[in-house]
């Protein structure tokens, strides 16, 4: 397997150690003030907030949202914005709403400061993540009250200004889709994540964990041609042509393209010159061939559940072994059910390709484990720290369950964008799992190499 086809698998983890320490580094003023949120942590759990309710903040001058928006037409790809970074701020990217004095979002930290010179990170209600200047902020109060269906009229409408000519939006389950794709593949997709989705509901219920409702339903952009897809996802990663499917935990969105038009072998070269059936997706899909790219789409589709359902913190701090692990673990079901592309099964089979990729890491080692957990890991050998992470958080998942979600829920109550230094993650670790990381090397592998 090559590396290609390992970052074919995620680019999130890169992504979300890149927007971690960027939206870290953005609010580092406020680190040594009196209102400074960045040393707090599970300790001060009690102190963190609960999912905030809308705010609506008034500026006295726009602050541009984080992405510049690509234009999707062909013709237009000459005059593509140059990327990104994950966030940026005032002097940040183009926006569709640059007279946007108005925003309704929930204040995930508020590092305001006497002077007026903090920060606010919020999140918008279309699910974007904003970094607003203190000097920028005109007042704050409690957002009028709406209902889901106002919140999600409102970003629909949002979508379709963005997206223009030839897009459509679809709801579906806690989803929105926006799609200039076949009707039947988009059909496809809402099934998948619907069904992703109340699987992961399944999974919470079994192991008691404390997963939240949204109000706002989550954005899933689905483009008809590979190439606007990569043009989409060129704003904020490099890697984009290496990809099929991406979450983006600054947009909160998964982006993917029509995958009959790749997996078909050339049978529908253009799904635009003839709009495939339902039941023609479902047969393309479920090719062995396709196997690979549905549980890529899968493997996307949890990390933006996991994140929005509360198990996992957008914002940061996280531990990537377990945010990697439970979407590598999620993927095995796809391609097995070939009408619905995935369902829920909680004994979760082996995931053959993490395991080909484990045993042909040399000598699996207590300093790879080590390494994952304390992050380096990720930036030394991502390849083999993504096989780590499947292994250690399958192994767990099977073996110790009530242990896994007793860390997870430490994990989740950290403070939002709090710093968490390698010495305090290897603590938590071994506050759950104990000391002895040569028997836990030794089980895993073991554990793997049976399984
Ligand atoms: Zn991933």
């Amino acid at each position: 397997m090559s590396l290609r086809t390992v970052a074919l698998v995620c680019a999130f983890a890169v992504a979300i150690c890149v927007a971690t320490s960027s939206l870290a580094d953005d609010l580092a003023p406020a680190k040594s003030t009196a209102r400074s949120t960045e040393t707090k942590t599970k300790q001060d759990a009690e102190e963190a907030p609960a999912p905030e309710p809308f705010s609506l903040v008034r500026l006295n001058r726009p602050v541009p949202a984080t992405r510049a928006y690509a234009p999707q037409n062909a013709d237009e790809k000459a005059n593509l914005p140059d990327a990104q970074p994950p966030i940026d701020d005032e002097n940040g990217a183009a926006t569709n709403d640059e007279n946007e004095l108005e925003i309704v979002g929930r204040i995930l930290v508020d590092q305001s400061l006497d002077d007026g010179s903090g920060k606010y990170m919020i999140e918008d209600d279309c699910g974007m993540l904003r970094i607003i200047p203190q000097d920028a902020v005109r007042s704050i109060v409690a957002a009028p009250d709406r209902t889901p269906e106002e919140i999600g009229d409102k970003l629909e409408k949002k979508l379709l200004d963005e997206f223009g000519e030839g897009f459509a939006v679809r709801r579906a389950g806690d989803f929105i889709f926006v799609s200039d794709a076949s009707p039947a593949y988009v059909d496809w997709c809402s099934r998948l994540f619907v069904s992703l989705n109340a699987g992961f509901q399944k999974f919470a219920e079994k192991h008691e964990l404390p997963v939240k409702d949204r109000a706002e339903p989550l954005v899933v952009v689905v483009f008809a041609t590979r190439d606007a897809f990569v043009r989409y996802a060129a704003v904020e990663t490099p890697s984009a042509n290496m990809l099929s499917a991406y979450y983006s935990m600054q947009t909160n969105r998964v982006a993917l393209y029509d995958l009959t038009l790749t997996e078909s072998g050339g049978q529908y070269a253009d799904s635009r010159r003839k709009r495939l059936t339902l039941a023609e997706t479902r047969e393309i899909l479920s090719r062995p061939n396709a196997a690979y790219n549905v549980a890529t789409v899968v493997h996307e589709a949890t990390h933006q559940i996991a994140f929005n359902r509360g198990l996992f913190l957008r914002t940061g701090p996280n531990e990537l072994w377990t945010v990697e692990g439970l979407s590598l673990v999620f993927e095995t079901p796809s391609g097995r059910v070939a009408q619905n592309g995935w369902s829920y099964r909680s004994s979760f089979p082996t995931n053959e390709r993490m395991k080909n990729l484990y045993l042909r890491i040399a000598n699996p080692s207590v300093a790879l484990f080590r390494k994952v957990v304390e992050q380096d890991g990720f930036y030394q050998n991502i390849e083999a720290s993504y096989a780590a992470s499947w292994a250690l958080f399958y192994y767990l998942y099977k073996r110790k369950p009530r242990q896994l979600f007793e860390y997870l829920k430490i994990l989740a109550e950290k403070y939002p964008c709090a710093l968490y230094p390698k010495e305090d993650r290897i603590k938590d670790f071994e506050s759950v799992f104990g000391d002895d990381w040569e028997k836990l090397a030794r089980d895993v592998d073991k554990f793997v190499r049976k399984s």
